[in-house]
């Protein structure tokens, strides 16, 4: 079910069924995301075997927040990254990184068909700070038929801007001074209002303005860099939990979005006033990071 605050702008899934889930961070043994156990997993909806002997796989989740038969229509799917259990995406080849976020955009394109669907957020929760509750690596998408209502604010505020002065983010391309790396189509930047001190972005340099709009060339070059921004991470702080949020217009939108991805490391929590206020207190400089970041590239070249 999904509660929705108006007034305050704030929305709620009520999911009561998530209780059941499997917590394997907490030490029970058997991974249903291992090859093994494939019996625990409902339904492989995609699937692809990479060119480094891998096998990603995409399944329902067992215990969704929506449904397609349950009150609050949706999908949510979990995408498998790994046959390994213990494979982390920092060690992933440059290949595996493509063929991963392929097959992440080849559902997303699907997804967005369905014409009840007019949301979409695909994201990673990596360790047990980040909210993942099984070590095995995977990303999530959860398909909604409504717009979290922050979401929506977000796009308005977005549109409104795009309509005023153009796109924000395509603004913001030659002032490249929180630019830690940039290829011809994206850079990894921080940005200036960076909510977390470890907080980073991957732009395009190209105005897409969804996820399935990203051309193949584009989608290789990202690979590229998703690989090289998890090796920093993972030389800056190692084994650390992080967030991957994709940030993507609507499956229906306009073309007033521009997507990027955001990369957070939890290496905090998001505390009282954070939660009352909407405002985060980052106590690292965007500048501060981007000088320890590029410190690092040439070592992991
Ligand atoms: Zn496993
Ligand atoms: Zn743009």
């Amino acid at each position: 079910m999904l509660y929705e605050n108006e007034a305050l702008g704030i929305s709620t899934i009520i999911a009561e069924n998530r209780q059941k889930r499997p917590n394997k961070v907490k030490g029970e043994s058997m991974c249903p995301f291992c090859k093994q156990n494939e019996s625990a997993i409902e339904q492989v909806v995609m699937e692809t075997f990479t060119s480094d002997e891998d096998h990603i796989r995409i399944v329902n989740n067992k215990y969704p927040v929506c449904h397609k038969r349950g009150d609050l229509y949706g999908i949510h799917d979990v995408v498998i990254e790994t046959l390994y259990h213990d494979k982390k995406p920092h060690s992933f080849s440059k290949s595996h990184w493509y063929d991963l976020i392929k097959l992440i955009q080849l559902r997303w394109l699907e997804i967005s068909q369905d014409e009840r669907i007019q949301f979409i957020q695909v994201f990673k929760n990596e360790g047990e700070k980040a909210g993942a509750s099984i070590m095995h690596s995977h990303w999530q998408i959860i398909a909604l038929e409504e717009t979290p209502l922050t979401m929506k604010r977000h796009y308005e505020s977005v549109g409104e801007q795009y309509e005023k002065e153009g796109c924000w983010l395509c603004k913001q391309q030659d002032s490249s001074w929180l630019d830690i790396i940039k290829t011809s189509k994206w850079r990894l930047t921080v940005p200036e209002g960076a909510r977390a001190p470890y907080e980073s972005w991957i732009v395009p340099n190209i105005h897409f303005a969804n996820l399935g709009q990203i051309t193949d060339d584009a989608l290789k070059e990202l690979a590229l860099l998703l690989s090289d921004t998890l090796k920093l991470y993972e030389r800056m702080l190692p084994e650390v939990s992080y967030n991957i949020c994709v940030m993507s217009g609507k499956p229906k939108g306009d073309q007033s979005y521009h997507f990027y991805i955001s990369l957070l490391p939890r290496t905090g929590n998001f505390a009282g006033f954070e939660l009352a206020t909407g405002c985060y207190i980052n106590i690292l400089s965007p500048k501060g990071l981007v000088d320890k970041m590029k410190e690092l590239v040439e070592e992991i070249k």
